[in-house]
């Protein structure tokens, strides 16, 4: 049974804790590992390494801060299915939805290898007579990172990569359901030449998570997860005056236009929902059916009825297990609420379970139709394999319903109209909008830019937003002399 380390000052260590975290198979619940909660001693000894390896790493050049993010990209890319299958095991998905976690992380990489010209400040000449006026951008200095169970390779590589090459250290404390994959991460970033201290890991729970919250030195925080604990970080960690960025939950709308191509329609419903057992924060959740597209509920039924979950290895599974019992029973319970409040459940797949496997997380495709906002179905993320069907009797009504909703992650349209796009796009209160596109999960060099309740704080993650975020501007007004010194000060201002 492996015990995973802590990765302190450099080192890969046993904790000294006594207390211990079960890490399991979603397919079968066995336990395939054990993980520390990190003791307070050694919290404290990751922030003062993470605190002296900031004097040193923020003078490196910048160039070669950027060599180490492209040897990294290049060791990410040749570890790829071995990490994916790490990814596979603890979290029960597909090899292939495995694989896309790791390369949308790989991708964030590449980007930070363009650290040079992300940290490019301005500059203007003669701002008055021999004055110059630039800007730097400089790291801020300690910065810590709490990543959720859903992607356990992007959302660590959305934070530390981008972090450390604007010159911070980092501390990254992962999700305790599965440290493996952030694990082989950090061993791979090491054997990419990262020097010593710039990047901690420590793993554990809430304790933790307060002890960085609290800690002065921790200057910015990022944290992905759900959304009662990235309010609760969001408040406590703006308290302590830190700078801090939140990614909560979600509640994702596919706006369905009669006028759209019903095959490309139906053939995105299925793997924008239920694709990953329904627990990606950007995943179809509920589909809007506009006037005459809701002649098509059959068909959406007949293309979710053909999935199904499987294990990581099976290439004719459509998804894999949930996370872990709790999480399942979660969406089991939700299931029972949708019928209680008189949704139509068209399929209801609570009972599933894979033969040999009959341990594990499983949960088949469930489809509601006729469901309403006031029903919990709607009103709450599920994050399982469950997709809503509300019906809208035009675009503008489609419009408003998901601008009432409280979160604003993702949405998308799919129309034949230019004009329904435009307006949608225009009209719509949620930050990334897919035309035609279920999951429009931004590149890199974009930022990735949830909107409400879907996220607290102002920079987003990757992209320009998460240079700011974990820099500072300085702006230099600049004289020099040239030749004698006038005499006398110069208490002269010019306002026109
Ligand atoms: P979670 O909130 O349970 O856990 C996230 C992290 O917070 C973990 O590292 C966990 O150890 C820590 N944590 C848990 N409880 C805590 C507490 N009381 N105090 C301090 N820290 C605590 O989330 P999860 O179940 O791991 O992830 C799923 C959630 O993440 C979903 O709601 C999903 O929508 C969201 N998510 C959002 C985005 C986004 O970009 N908006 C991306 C991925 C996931």
């Amino acid at each position: 049974m492996k015990t995973l380390p802590l990765f302190i000052d450099g080192q890969f260590v046993a904790s000294q804790s006594q207390q211990f975290i079960d890490v399991t198979n979603p397919a079968d619940n066995s336990v395939i590992a054990k993980v520390p909660c990190a003791t307070q001693g050694e919290m404290q000894a990751a922030v003062a390494s993470a605190k002296a390896a900031f004097l040193i790493w923020k003078d490196v050049p910048v160039s070669e801060r950027a060599r180490v993010m492209l040897r990294y990209q290049h060791l990410l890319k040749a570890h790829q299915n071995e990490i994916a299958e790490t990814l596979s095991l603890e979290t029960g998905k597909t090899f292939d939805d495995a694989k896309g976690d790791v390369w949308r992380g790989i991708e964030v990489v590449e980007h930070a290898a363009n650290i040079a010209s992300l940290m490019m400040g301005e500059t203007v000449e003669n701002v008055a007579r021999s004055i110059d006026c630039y800007s730097l951008t400089q790291p801020l200095g300690v910065c810590a990172g709490i990543t959720p169970f859903n992607f356990p390779a992007m959302i660590p590589l959305w934070m530390f990569p981008l972090a450390i090459a604007c010159g911070n250290t980092f501390i990254l404390k992962p999700s305790e359901q599965d440290p493996l994959t952030p694990t082989r991460l950090v061993e791979l970033f090491v054997e990419a030449g990262a020097p010593k201290g710039v990047l901690q890991v420590v793993h554990g729970g809430k304790e933790q998570v307060d002890f960085l919250l609290q800690h002065p030195e921790v200057k910015a925080l990022s944290f992905v997860g759900s959304v009662p604990v990235g309010q609760y970080i969001y408040q406590q960690g703006t308290q302590h005056l830190k700078r801090v960025q939140a990614f909560a939950g979600a509640k994702n709308h596919m706006v369905v236009m009669p006028d759209a191509n019903k095959d490309q329609v139906i053939n995105n419903i299925v793997g924008a929902s239920v694709g990953a057992a329904g627990q990606r924060c950007m995943a179809i959740s509920v589909v809007v059916l506009v006037g005459e597209s809701q002649a098509w509920v059959d068909d959406i039924k007949a293309a979710l009825a053909k999935v199904r979950p499987g294990l990581w290895n099976d290439k004719d599974a459509a998804f894999g297990p949930l996370i872990s019992p709790k999480a399942k029973a979660r969406v089991q319970a939700l299931i029972a609420a949708g019928k209680e409040e008189g949704a139509n459940c068209l399929l209801d797949g609570s009972d599933f379970s894979v033969e040999g496997y009959e341990n594990g997380n499983w949960l088949g495709p469930t489809l509601f139709s006729e469901v309403t906002p006031e029903m919990r179905i709607y009103r709450e993320e599920i994050f399982g394999p469950v997709l809503c069907l509300v019906n809208a009797d035009s675009l503008a009504s489609a419009i408003a319903l998901v601008n009432a909703n409280p979160y604003g992650n993702g949405t998308s349209i799919f129309t034949a109209s230019g004009a329904a796009a435009r307006k949608y796009q225009h009209e719509i209160s949620v930050g990334q909008v897919g035309i035609n596109v279920p999951i429009p999960v931004p590149l890199p060099f974009f930022s990735f830019t949830g909107w409400k309740g879907s996220f607290y704080g102002d920079q987003h993650a990757y992209g320009k937003q998460a240079v700011r975020f974990y820099t500072e501007t300085k702006t230099v007004t600049a004289r020099w002399f040239e030749g004698d010194i006038p005499a006398g000060p110069n208490m002269t201002i010019h306002l026109d």
